[in-house]
């Protein structure tokens, strides 16, 4: 049968790729020009047979993907897959299942009402709280914070699901200077602008000081929600929920926590301290696609009001099939037809059990230390942040006598460029207080004591070779 040829196929391709992640380059090495010369084929008149289609496509793409998938990839905060999850998401698309409605796909729907509760277990939140499974922690911004603004003008006496924004009371969003963009980019879809966003500054320590908070907070006698921040991507920083929390509750602010990979800490032990008081807020957003491992694309919104929530998404059609007493993924989400995102969540909780998310969590943090201290040790390199999770920041300093802080940068930028270029790992580089530095972060279930090995190695040889008083390793 073709379509059984074309799987075998296309398993041969994914277990060559996955054999070759250790040997392979983890920068790409195919060039734009070459990539688009490659792939650009017209589109022909007569299809293409199926297998041809899968081998052409291969073969195109060689050498146009980041080895993201292995374990010496520390660029950005991007996590693998796990084996079962892996497979899950192959069984997904081949259910080709709608999870909008329990309707088209009781599985699909059920397998998110179960791996949303273990979620909620997991990350210690609410047991009462709802939550949607979205495209990625950007949408389950936009899906908590519609709630929030939802919440927020009701309390002022407005409906913003029948009277929209237009004369509205203004809403301010305040949070720190360290938030992640898909937070603000969540507030514009929302209909909220620039000029409402108040990003205050933080400490050396990354951290929303509560002085700052609660001036804020009293400077705007309307509408407020407030985002805090559950590990920052440069340092991994944690605000201070036990503190800043009840500030912004006693100003009846709506306070959210974007916690993309820091909601993980909730599950080990030796973390979960820095997460002390966020089970207070009213709302959170993560993403399995990071530290879970499971494959793009999949982000998770938890509510605490599941009412509120439901309020603010839900959506009734004549043609839509409502069936009593199951849950209906579309009042929960923003989207319309979806995948079924719940099957690979399930599966990789399921293969990893409470003490396996515990022992990932721990380990990625292990290795991101052991990376920045490693990397530290080189001479001519500055430890600039090692947090308490899994990001750490470095610098590569300019050996020349009267190198300045613009050198350093200059110098700190080459050499990340000079390490991917080099295959073995790869990095992405960052602005921190000002300066150039190299972001180490780890959240890949495969990255081993032998990468963080292979990887200081490298880095050590590009740092030796770039300066010439130091002999070639
Ligand atoms: C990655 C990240 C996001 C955005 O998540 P997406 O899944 O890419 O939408 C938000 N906040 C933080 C802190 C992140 O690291």
């Amino acid at each position: 049968m073709q379509i059984e040829t074309v799987l075998q196929r296309a398993l041969s391709h994914a277990s060559e790729h996955l054999a070759g992640l250790d040997n392979r380059s983890v920068a790409p090495t195919s060039s734009l020009e070459n990539l688009r010369h490659r792939l650009g084929v017209d589109l022909a008149d007569d299809g293409v047979d199926p297998v041809q289609v899968i081998d052409e496509l291969v073969e195109a793409c060689r050498g146009g993907h980041v080895g993201s998938a292995g374990g010496r990839f520390f660029a950005w905060v991007i996590g693998g897959t796990l084996p079962s999850a892996l497979a899950a998401d192959w069984l997904t698309a081949t259910w080709d299942q709608n999870a909008a409605l329990h309707a088209c796909g009781p599985a699909a729907a059920v397998v998110e009402e179960v791996a949303g509760r273990w979620l909620k277990d997991l990350l210690h939140l609410p047991d009462p709280a709802s939550f949607a499974f979205t495209t990625g922690c950007q949408m389950a911004h936009v899906t908590c914070l519609a709630a929030a603004r939802h919440a927020v003008l009701q309390r002022a006496g407005w409906d913003v699901e029948s009277d929209g924004l237009c004369g509205a009371p203004r809403i301010k969003v305040i949070t720190s200077e360290q938030q992640h963009g898909s937070m603000i980019r969540a507030v514009r879809l929302l209909g909220i602008g620039m000029r409402d966003l108040v990003a205050l500054p933080t400490a050396a320590d990354g951290k929303l000081p509560p002085d700052a908070l609660a001036g804020a907070l009293q400077a705007h006698g309307g509408p407020k929600i407030v985002v805090l921040q559950a590990g920052d991507l440069n340092i991994g920083a944690f605000d201070d929920f036990s503190t800043l929390v009840p500030i912004a509750k006693e100003s009846g602010a709506w306070v959210h926590i974007d916690g993309a990979f820091g909601l993980w800490v909730a599950a080990d032990r030796r973390r979960r301290h820095l997460l002390d008081g966020s089970q207070d807020a009213d709302s959170w957003a993560t993403d399995a696609h990071k530290w879970l491992n499971v494959p793009y694309d999949n982000g998770i919104a938890f509510v605490r009001d599941g009412d509120v929530h439901f309020a603010t998404m839900s959506h009734r059609a004549a043609y839509i099939a409502k069936a009593k007493g199951a849950r209906d993924q579309i009042d929960w989400n923003p989207e319309w037809s979806r995948r079924g995102r719940g099957f690979p969540v399930y599966a990789a909780l399921r293969e990893l059990g409470r003490r396996g998310v515990e022992d990932l969590v721990d380990r990625c943090c292990n290795h991101a230390r052991d990376l920045a201290l490693g990397i530290a040790a080189i001479p001519g390199v500055q430890l600039l942040a090692l947090s308490e999770v899994n990001q750490a920041l470095v610098r590569f300093l300019d050996s020349s006598q009267s190198a300045s802080e613009a050198d350093h940068d200059r110098n700190t930028d080459a050499v990340i460029a000079a390490i991917n270029l080099g295959g073995e790992a790869f990095f992405s580089g960052t602005t921190w207080q000002g300066k150039r530095a190299m972001r180490i972060s780890v959240c890949n279930w495969r990255t081993s004591a032998d990468d963080v090995r292979r990887t200081i190695a490298a880095i050590e040889k590009v740092v030796r070779s770039a300066d010439p008083w130091c002999p070639t390793i």
